[in-house]
């Protein structure tokens, strides 16, 4: 028998911008709430983010709920304003978080779950789950990749150029993460982009916010049942932030597509032909991180959960915030959370004001 367990409204898992926005509606509800987080400190991913990430979109287009980041900073925010202005928003609203507390359970109990963490647990009426992508990285299956000896590395775990100096190095991935990081390795290294198809740029002058914009009208029209045509701009395409546009100056933005194996050194490309490769740096993202949601039986194929809105379709006393379009939207950037955050509490509210069997 662990110690008993903490009882409360509405637990919420990570403490990221999607929890602290869902946070941020809760408090004026008056329902007891708590949030679990497996970091060391304030930030959720963009505390792994590298050393010279800078957002796709300035500061007023960088913010979540009722509180703006500061616009003090030179050109568009670095991650360390991000990270800054998370912890800032935590102290401001006094977030009530725990951390580090790595959930790895969350079971049904009667008409609540039951969040485990260790020997730890805590009973809620409704649980939100905000954990994001970074702690489940994909890395797409190659002939003979577990025979390669060079270096690998996901883009989770990159932070800066240097260590691959003079090197021969893959960069495998066609979205931003892929443009960004081969742009500032090759400056001090030999790189081949690797993409499964040629890679989609915007225009010089497009940036998150008119990305956003778009990701909008295409909500709203699906709210409405509309058909819509917008030029391209998916989230996912490419921003020629500066390093980008300059890594097309230099001629290093050219993409091929991929090998067809890994030998024990290099790759052996589809004419057949063979190059040494020191190091592969996979850019070729996340999946959500939901191994805590496991005895719930609801993960789907896919590794997403069924969901209406926000709200579990196999469990009606949980919620998945964030993690991508699936949940909302444009839910997976600090803008367009709020949105998410906010449906998901007055759903949360109304249902628990329904609940009077389990108090
Ligand atoms: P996270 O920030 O990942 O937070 C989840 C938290 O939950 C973490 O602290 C994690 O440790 C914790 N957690 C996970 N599992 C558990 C568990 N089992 N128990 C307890 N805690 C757990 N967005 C923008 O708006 N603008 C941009 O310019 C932009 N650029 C980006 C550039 C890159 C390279 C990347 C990767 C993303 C970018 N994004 C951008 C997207 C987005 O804002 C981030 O991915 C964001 O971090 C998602 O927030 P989140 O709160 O959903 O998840």
């Amino acid at each position: 028998m662990g110690p008993s367990p903490s009882e409360v409204d509405v637990v919420i898992i990570g403490s990221g911008q999607a929890a602290l926005a869902t946070a941020y509606f809760l408090r004026r509800t008056g329902l007891s709430f708590v949030l679990l987080d497996a970091e060391q400190a304030p930030g959720g991913a963009w505390q792994h983010a590298w050393k010279s990430l800078r957002l796709f979109s300035p500061a007023s287009w960088s913010s979540i709920a009722g509180r703006q980041m500061p616009a003090d900073t030179v050109g568009y925010p670095t991650r360390d304003d991000v990270i800054d202005y998370l912890a800032d928003y935590e102290r401001h609203y006094r977030v009530p978080v725990e951390r580090p507390v790595l959930v790895d359970e969350v079971r049904r109990e009667g008409e609540r779950l039951s969040v485990g963490s260790g020997s730890r647990r805590w009973l809620a009426r409704a649980v939100v789950s905000a954990t994001g992508t970074w702690r489940h990285r994909f890395i797409p299956p190659y002939p003979g990749l577990e025979d390669y000896i060079g270096r690998q590395l996901h883009s989770a775990d990159y932070v800066e150029p240097r260590p691959f100096a003079g090197k021969r190095v893959l960069v495998v991935g066609g979205g931003n993460s892929g443009a960004q990081i081969l742009a500032e390795v090759s400056t001090v290294a030999t790189t081949s982009w690797v993409t499964l198809a040629p890679p989609l740029f915007l225009a010089d002058e497009v940036d998150g916010r008119v990305l956003f914009a778009r990701a909008t009208e295409r909500w709203k029209a699906q709210r409405e049942g509309r058909a819509i045509d917008l030029p391209v701009g998916g989230l996912g395409d490419i921003v020629m932030v500066p390093p980008v546009r300059d890594a097309r100056e230099r001629g290093a933005l050219h993409a091929v597509r991929p090998f067809s194996k890994f030998t024990v050194t290099g790759v052996v490309w589809p004419d057949g032909s063979g190059e040494a490769i020191d190091a592969v740096i996979w850019c070729t993202g996340f999946r959500p991180a939901l191994a805590h949601l496991q005895a719930l039986d609801l993960i789907e194929q896919d590794g997403r959960v069924q969901v209406d809105g926000t709200r579990a379709s196999k469990c009606s006393n949980l919620w998945l915030v964030g993690y991508g379009d699936w949940t909302g939207a444009a839910s997976a950037t600090l803008i367009g959370v709020t949105r998410t955050a906010r449906s998901t509490v007055a759903e949360i509210r109304s249902e628990l004001a329904t609940r009077t069997s389990d108090l």
